[in-house]
């Protein structure tokens, strides 16, 4: 059995060993889920409703602990972690509603009656990265267990252990055995297989873009469904009607929460020329604001990079010759720290508004008027969230319906509402998760004709 060490990213300090699992063990425990599935979707609509409320129930008894296992395993601020560990609670409450409601159609037809289902898949494969654990864990296993489904999950291999005290709880709270198994192993052995093991119907993948279409191309040799929700190079345009203090005040927060390690990140802040200098002196004080250290205070606003080989790649973005504007905080001593960063790029060609960061840098660029924001913001293979500060409600509608992205936000710089559907356009994913339609993700639709 080989293992692996758990990394406190803030301190350095080894948190835990945890076991991973191997190719023969994964394929035991897809057989498992296989055979789990043919109870599962058994179990009468409201009995699946109860045991998702009741999983939902222990995420929140567990809540703190969920949350500091996160602040120890991967360094998010405790304000952070807890509202990730109340997300899988609410995710799975939402879920809970899903199996009394899974309705069909009946569609008129001559000579007999046409009624359509929603049946589950079978066995689906949830592949999850580093930046989010807990959350993208369960916007996966909850609709799929809610419509019929087994799950098995395999988080990143950096940040485990809150995936694998949620399969704990799962067992606790009364899901059968088999039906949500957690798989901690290598995405080269447990994702692999999830790929390549014809009994798992579906696999949902949250990464980099590199493994997505790997993981999209492997899955097409057996036609299996895929969910992938991929890397982002958002932009947050800011207009020059824009209530300026509050858009400066907020753009920090837009892009360095989870020090950047975010898929929505605003990495890329678009500026009207006539207001570009007023805003970058309204965006210094702000970055210099941001509360940078210890996850663990309940003050502070961002951590550490998840790894030292992360903070490394964060850096390597920001070259001799680069421009930098400003830089926020950084504290000193053991952990993988990266300073909120600032950047003045040359040109559109540059890799800082080319590439997914995924850390703390910011690229901030002029535009012209609202044709050139549209052009700079969609100029980029990625598709996946946005903000827009305008005063002008008809400015704010044209923009986000001009924008390639799947989640945008006015004068605002949220993303993501479990009851809201998340995902990519472009190379950002396939398919979207939660929202009204989270569960027809975990279904086929069966047509059934009934001659009288
Ligand atoms: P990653 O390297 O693509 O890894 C993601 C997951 O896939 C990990 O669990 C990894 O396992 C596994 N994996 C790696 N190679 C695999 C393979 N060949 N077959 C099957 N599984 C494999 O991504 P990351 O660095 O962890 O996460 C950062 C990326 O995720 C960023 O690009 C970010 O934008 C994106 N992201 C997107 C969203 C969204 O909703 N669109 C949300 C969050 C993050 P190991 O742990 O063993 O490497
Ligand atoms: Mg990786």
């Amino acid at each position: 059995m080989t293992t692996t060490q758990v990394v406190n990213p803030a301190t350095e300090q080894v948190v835990s060993t945890v076991e991973l699992v191997g190719a023969a063990e994964t394929d035991a425990a897809i057989e498992r889920a296989q055979r789990a599935g043919a109870d599962w979707r058994a179990v009468a609509p409201g009995d699946r409703a109860r045991l998702l409320r009741r999983f939902a129930e222990a995420v929140d008894a567990n809540l703190e602990q969920l949350a500091q296992l996160e602040v120890a395993n991967a360094g998010h601020t405790i304000g952070n972690a807890r509202w990730e560990a109340g997300n899988v609670r609410d995710v799975l409450h939402f879920a809970a509603g899903i199996p009394e409601r899974l309705l069909g159609n009946q569609i008129p037809v001559a000579g007999g009656v046409d009624i359509t289902f929603h049946e589950p898949l079978g066995v689906v494969g949830v592949i999850v990265p580093w930046n989010f654990p807990m959350p993208i864990a369960a916007w996966g296993f909850g609709p799929a267990l809610a419509a019929g489904n087994t799950v098995v999950l395999k988080p990143a291999e950096l940040t485990p252990l809150t995936a694998i005290r949620l399969g704990e709880l799962a067992l606790e709270a009364g899901v059968p055995e088999g039906v949500f198994q957690v798989l901690p192993g290598k995405g080269s052995v447990v994702g692999q297989r999830f790929v390549t093991h014809p009994a798992v119907r579906k696999v949902v993948f949250t990464g980099s873009t590199e493994v997505g279409k790997e993981i999209m191309a492997g899955c097409a040799r057996q036609v299996k469904r895929v969910t992938l929700e991929l890397g982002g190079k958002s932009a947050n345009i800011v207009f020059a009607d824009a209530d300026l203090a509050r858009a400066a005040a907020t753009a920090p927060y837009g892009v360095f929460d989870n020090a950047g390690q975010d898929c929505c990140a605003r990495s890329r802040i678009l500026v009207q020329r006539s207001v570009f200098d007023r805003f970058l002196e309204l965006l210094e004080p702000a970055v210099h604001g941001v509360r940078v250290g210890d996850p663990s205070d309940e003050s502070t606003e961002m951590g550490p990079l998840i790894s030292a080989a992360h903070r490394d790649r964060v850096a390597s973005f920001v070259e001799p010759s680069t421009k930098v504007a400003f830089t926020g905080a950084q504290p000193d001593g053991p952990g993988f720290w990266y300073p909120p960063t600032v950047v003045l790029p040359d040109a559109p060609s540059d890799r800082v508004l080319t590439e997914e960061v995924f850390g703390p840098v910011v690229a901030v660029v002029p535009f012209e008027d609202e044709a050139d924001a549209l052009r700079i913001a969609n100029d980029t293979e990625y598709g996946l969230s946005g903000s827009i500060w305008t005063n002008d409600v008809g400015r704010a509608l044209r923009v986000s319906r001009g924008v390639e992205a799947g989640n945008l936000s006015v004068n605002s710089h949220s993303s993501v509402r479990y009851w809201t559907p998340f995902g990519g356009y472009k190379q950002s994913g396939l398919g979207r998760e939660l929202g009204p339609d989270a569960a027809l993700a975990f279904t086929e639709t069966k047509n059934v004709f009934i001659a009288t």
